[in-house]
């Protein structure tokens, strides 16, 4: 069939499509039937509690109707876990969905967007897409966040800076002093957002959630977060944003879709934050696995970003890329980092202890 032409909005130009990782399907054929170890999408190895599966085939009873479009049940039980107003709280089919709704309420041609390189690539890829400039915060020489640069930035009416704390892919992490700094700092015009998707494997020691500020706080903040990670439905699609600015959270509503979340995922993250502990003893299982993973590769002489995500960041001293290739063979995933300067870096989940072990082990062969 031909093709008519068509001429996109020049923003798309210079848009790659995202890598969304490799499926079991891509690779099982690649590995000849070997077990899959899926380590390259930050996924959580553990399903989420029987309960939740039971709210969820009750929700599929009822998919002739529409969800509700406010999810107002969702929004009081986050309200009740994190004491933010159930009307600060706004959803999204997934997270992403979020960034692509701030995108587009906030961010004007010409404007600039400041975030954390290397990059989570959405938060670059949605800036693009609305013709913002962005402006990449990299890593200091001996690895760390530049919290110099990014107190600079935000202390300037940048429309947007956008960071993940923790950082993905780094796994690097803002001290509660930082982040206090950076909101001293924060120019009433600059609009910070912190996107928190890896929050519950953080939260414990040295780790400020950008919640406890919110209700103090004169500038706009806007807080993310997923139950694509620790809860277990990366499957379902479902995030939520907090904000203190009734302003952002009213543009975010216009642009949305109105029934952007559906029904069965609400009724499942309504479940799992019934089971707060389900949540913890898979978190907890996480932590040890990151921990037993991260000695072995640095026992390797490997250098190893110190991590507060499920994943760690792993620096292999030769083109990822090829390593990851290599490492497909043997039925393990792993996300092989592609921006420049961090091409010799790798991004590995942490799975069920079988699945590091399978990863430990193969990289060893392929190194
Ligand atoms: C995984 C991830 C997300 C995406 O979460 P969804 O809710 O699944 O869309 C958002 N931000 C960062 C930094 C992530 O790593």
């Amino acid at each position: 069939m031909t093709s008519p032409v068509f001429a996109l909005r020049p923003e798309l130009a210079a848009l790659l499509p995202y890598n969304s990782g490799l499926t079991l399907a891509d690779v099982s054929s690649r590995c000849g039937g070997k077990a899959i170890a899926k380590l390259g999408s930050n996924e959580s190895p553990y399903r989420p509690p029987e309960e939740a599966l039971r709210a969820m085939e009750d929700a599929i009873r009822n998919t002739q109707l529409y969800p509700d479009p406010s999810a107002r049940d969702l929004a009081e039980a986050i309200s009740r876990q994190t004491g933010v107003p159930a009307k600060k709280v706004i959803f999204g089919d997934g997270s992403e969905d979020l960034l692509n709704v701030l995108a587009r309420a906030a961010l004007r041609p010409g404007d600039e967007m400041v975030t954390l390189y290397p990059s989570f690539p959405l938060h670059e890829d949605y800036a693009q897409m609305m013709g913002a400039t962005v402006t990449r915060v990299d890593l200091t020489p001996d690895r760390r966040i530049d919290i110099e640069a990014l107190l600079a930035s935000v202390a300037r009416p940048v429309r947007l800076v956008l960071l993940a704390n923790p950082m993905s892919p780094a796994g690097l992490w803002l001290s509660p002093e930082d982040i206090d700094r950076l909101l001293a700092a924060q120019h009433p015009e600059c609009l910070l957002c912190l996107d928190e998707a890896y929050v519950e494997y953080a939260l414990g020691t040295d780790f400020l959630p950008g919640t406890d500020r919110l209700s103090g706080h004169d500038k706009p903040l806007l807080v993310l977060r997923t139950f694509s990670k620790a809860y277990g439905l990366a499957g379902l699609r479902i995030g939520y944003g907090l904000s203190n600015c009734d302003e952002l959270l009213r543009g975010m509503h216009l642009v949305r879709t109105p029934f952007n979340v559906n029904a069965v995922a609400q009724a499942a993250a309504l479940a799992v934050l019934r089971y707060p502990g389900r949540m913890q003893e898979a978190v907890d299982k996480t932590l040890a696995e990151r921990s037993r993973v991260a000695a072995v590769l640095a026992g390797r002489g490997l250098e190893v970003l110190p991590s507060k995500g499920n994943f760690l960041f792993v620096n292999v001293v030769r083109p990822a890329i090829d390593v990851a290739d290599a490492l497909i063979e043997k039925g393990v995933i792993v996300k092989p980092w592609k921006q420049a300067g961090y091409e010799a870096f790798l991004r590995v989940s942490i799975g069920l202890p079988r699945e590091n072990d399978q990863f430990l082990e193969a990289l060893a062969e392929v190194l």
